[in-house]
């Protein structure tokens, strides 16, 4: 027994909950009117496939998010808790969540001036199943693919 048994067992139980909750009700699922940047997310080592949508107002910040496509509870689930957590920031918040979580999931070290990423954390939950970090970083992955107008279209691969 350590001191983070507790933790753990924390982040595992909220991990499950928040992966359950909005993989069965995706929130901000659909097409989204006035969307001003897209991109596409495919990872064919699951058949995850989603496109994300992004309306950026004139001060450069997210006025809506939304996406839409198919996959596993964790691609899904993370889809949506991305569109819940970049609505109302600015590119470059949006941005350094986006880093973060990535980094956080493939276990790249953590850097000091990080955001905080709140309920986000249970993301981290993925971890323990190495094979299906992919399924939870490939919205992130889109949204950054959008902002930065690197094209359509972002794979995993
Ligand atoms: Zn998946």
């Amino acid at each position: 027994m350590n001191a983070n048994t507790d933790s753990t067992a924390e982040l595992r139980e909220l991990y499950r909950e928040l992966i359950l909750d909005h993989a069965r009700s995706p929130r901000n699922f659909g097409k989204l009117d006035g969307t001003t940047h897209r991109a596409e997310g495919i990872n064919p080592l699951c058949g995850d496939k989603l496109k994300l949508y992004l309306c950026i107002d004139d001060e450069g910040r997210i006025s809506d998010a939304a996406f839409e496509g198919s996959g596993c509870a964790i691609s899904v689930a993370s889809a949506s808790l991305l569109t819940e957590r970049v609505i109302g920031l600015d590119l470059d918040a949006a941005l350094g969540i986006a880093d973060s979580i990535v980094g956080s999931l493939t276990g790249r070290p953590g850097d000091e001036d990080a955001p905080d990423l709140g309920k986000l954390i249970a993301l981290q939950g993925v971890r323990e199943f190495p094979s299906r970090v992919k399924c939870a970083t490939l919205a992130w992955h889109a949204m950054d693919a959008a902002i930065r107008q690197r094209g359509e279209s972002v794979s995993t691969e």
